[in-house]
């Protein structure tokens, strides 16, 4: 939209201070938009450009075209039908033009009045019939022109555009611009960055709108690659720091045979290719002393709990504490009924235990609990945040395990650290059922190893994926049918509605008893919902596994981990309204024994009878594909990086100007040179990072 703001306002004063704040109304929107210090105006760049410096020919444009010129006003009349509006028309020679507003001034309407000349720019409408401009910019004419292109900053409510404007050219002229990049290193006709900001808020107009717009221009290419440079330099700092640090080398395992090997002998199945490896990779990295931070990354049901445990039972032996937590009271008890399964008698033999710390347990337990990690004799600890709490101390905790680790924040991270013994720093395996696509891992984990299961246990039939209007639901319920006549078991999952956890609650209510009453007595149909006791939950959870109720009516609160390998159906309601993770996600849930499993995905199309776009991209990419990696090779696509990761890594600085995969070979650059800088010219180095991440650097180092 052009510019049609009175130009004047751009020259009142200020607004003074708010009490208190000590900053202006101004000061205070700026902050909103990050920009504090000098670098950082320097740093904001425009979204677009206006170009100012010409002055065209009414008869040289054409429709659609957004056109600066100089004419004289012919007429001018205040019109009040069909609404009030001010008709003016304006001669530059070659032709005539309309323009028409419905919101001015008196000072406009004098500028505008009969005989006087004036420059105006604005988009112009229409071509035989008569030129058209609505809302035109109107300007005294014979001002001179400008050398530049006009910026146009994105900008928030209180903060007009020729305010920003003054302010970041004020910021740009302010800000150190020194070079930090080492002359031998810079790519081969780089340009400095003082030319490279001072031409990106102002090209020159000759330049090609394509190559700043498709940001191939050298300009770009060089901002681009001080950006990654910037990012590349602050996790490698992060992973020299943790080079630093000490853990403790978790080998060696007592003579009467370990409990690794015995849990090992105890599976029902013998571990996949996929887990052996990675088992190393693990194995490995405990025997080090410096902390391992490492990320395992597998699809849904790819057997990450027993890679999980097997580290544990490693750690155990070395005779030290284990922590595994997971981001709901569900999962878990599922990981924990799963370990005490597998582990307890083993650990009894030893005089050991699992011990089971959540926020919703009764003092009581919690104390006992709390006690027997304190005392060493909980070899494992198994828990959501609570597990973490300032009050839970270890006796010689060495190895932190975080399910689903998007779900949990920096802070949590640091917390868990901050839970080691005699100034040493536990090991750390995060797990992460979403695949991070390779060049994210290399810009955004570069201190993180990885470890993938590429690999499913064998026995598993693929799931079948079908889309289902939801005026068809009565075949979803003949597909029910179907599944429990052989024996099977059903989830079915209600959509969230953020608004109101209520409405969600009565939804899900609803929907259990219509399944019951359309499904006869005998199916036991059973509820789970985020606002029921855990207990309840934990009980209803039971009944579930045990076969005891058939069909599981939830809400989200399924999403993540929950393991029923009889489970043959998953319905997912409204599922145009869930995540393409997500929705992948639940879907895992069936498909874990050897059954035939399917996905059925009811979609409620909108009253225009359609499915937005990006919801329809997301149930497109559920029926062509369950690959977990395709999946997230989609999400990103869909969603672009900034989401894809803000959804699971708060804090992380994102991007502003580099794109991951059009930029790749900048990002090997800025790999590159990483190291080098931060060896041979460390003090540039840190002028670098603080220049462009400034206070976020802190938060990488987490
Ligand atoms: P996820 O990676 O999603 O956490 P789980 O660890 O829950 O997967 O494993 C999914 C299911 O596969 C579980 O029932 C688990 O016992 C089983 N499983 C794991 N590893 C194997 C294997 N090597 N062979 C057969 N089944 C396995
Ligand atoms: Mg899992």
């Amino acid at each position: 939209m052009p510019i049609t703001a009175k130009p004047m306002s751009a020259e009142k004063p200020a607004p003074t201070s708010a009490p208190g704040t000590g900053l202006s109304a101004v000061q205070r929107a700026l902050r909103k938009l990050g920009l504090r210090r000098d670098i950082d105006f320097a740093l904001y760049l425009p979204m677009r450009y206006e170009d100012e410096t010409r002055i065209v020919r009414l008869a040289d444009t054409r429709d659609g075209d957004v056109a600066q010129i100089e004419a004289n006003v012919v007429s001018a009349e205040l019109v009040f039908r069909p609404r009030r509006q001010l008709v003016v028309t304006v001669d530059d020679g070659s032709d005539t033009c309309q323009l028409r507003f419905f919101n001015f001034y008196p000072s406009q309407q004098k500028q505008l009045s009969v005989g006087a000349r004036v420059r105006v720019r604005g988009e112009v409408r229409g071509g035989f019939a008569g030129r058209q401009m609505m809302h035109p910019t109107v300007k005294a004419a014979g001002v001179e022109l400008p050398q530049a292109l006009t910026p146009v900053y994105s900008t928030i409510a209180g903060l007009a555009q020729p305010v920003l404007r003054r302010e970041v050219r004020a910021g740009l002229a302010r800000a150190r611009l020194s070079e930090t990049v080492p002359a031998e290193s810079a790519p081969a006709g780089a340009w400095d960055l003082q030319r490279t900001l001072t031409f990106l808020h102002y090209p020159t107009p000759d330049v090609s709108m394509a190559a700043l717009e498709d940001r191939s221009h050298p300009a770009w290419q060089r901002l681009k690659a001080d950006e990654l440079l910037a990012q590349q330099l602050s996790q490698l700092q992060a992973r020299r720091e943790r080079a630093t640090q000490r853990a403790p080398r978790l080998i060696g395992a007592p003579a009467s045979g370990s409990l690794h090997d015995q849990l090992l002998q105890a599976l029902p199945f013998s571990l996949t290719g996929a887990q052996e490896r990675v088992g190393g990779e693990i194995t490995r990295d405990l025997a080090r002393d410096m902390p391992m931070h490492r990320l395992l990354q597998g699809d849904v049901g790819s057997g990450k709990t027993v890679v999980a445990a097997l580290a544990a039972a490693r750690c155990i032996d070395a005779g030290r504490q284990c922590a595994l937590m997971a981001p709901t009271e569900i999962l878990a008890a599922q990981h924990f009924g799963k370990l005490v399964d597998w582990l307890d008698p083993l650990l009894a033999q030893r005089g050991l235990r699992v011990a089971w710390l959540t926020g919703s347990q009764k003092k009581k337990e919690r104390d006992v609990m709390a006690g027997a990690a304190e005392s060493g004799e909980a070899a494992l600890v198994v828990g959501t945040h609570a597990v973490i709490s300032e009050k839970v101390r270890f006796a010689n905790l060495a190895l932190a395990i975080i399910d689903e680790q998007h779900r949990f924040g920096v802070a949590q991270r640091l917390a868990l650290r901050g839970k080691a013994t005699d100034g040493l720093e536990p090991h750390l395996l995060m797990m992460s059922a979403t695949p991070i696509p390779r060049t994210l891992a290399m810009s955004y984990y570069a201190d993180l190893d990885v470890s993938t299961l590429d690999e499913l246990p064998p026995g598993r039939t693929p799931i079948v994926t079908k889309l289902v209007s939801d005026q068809r639901r009565d075949e979803v319920v003949a597909r029910i049918e179907a599944q429990l006549a052989l024996g099977r078991q059903v989830y079915w999952v209600c959509p969230l509605i953020e608004e109101s956890e209520a409405i969600d609650l009565r939804n899900a209510t609803e929907t259990r008893d219509d399944l019951a009453s359309a499904l006869g007595e005998k199916v036991g149909v059973g509820l789970l919902h985020s606002r029921m006791p855990t207990a309840q939950k934990q009980a209803v959870m039971q009944d579930f596994s045990a076969n005891r109720l058939q069909v599981l009516v939830s809400t989200t609160v399924i999403e993540v981990g929950v393991d029923v390998p009889n489970a043959s159906l998953m319905v997912i309601e409204h599922a145009e309204r869930f995540g393409l993770s997500q929705l992948h996600q639940l879907r895992g849930r069936v498909g874990r024994g050897a059954a035939a499993s399917a996905c059925v995905l009811l979609y409620a199309p909108n009253e225009g009878g359609r499915v937005g776009e990006a919801a329809r991209a997301r149930l497109k990419a559920m029926v062509e594909t369950a690959d977990g990696f395709e999946i997230a090779r989609r999400d990103l696509e869909i969603r672009g990086p900034g989401e894809f990761l803000g959804a699971r890594q708060s804090g992380a600085p994102l991007l502003r100007f580099a794109d991951l995969d059009a930029d790749t070979a900048l990002l090997e650059w800025a790999r590159d040179l990483a190291p080098k800088m931060l060896d041979h010219h460390p003090a540039l180095a840190r002028e670098h990072v603080d220049r462009w991440l400034g206070s976020k650097a802190e938060y990488l180092r987490a």
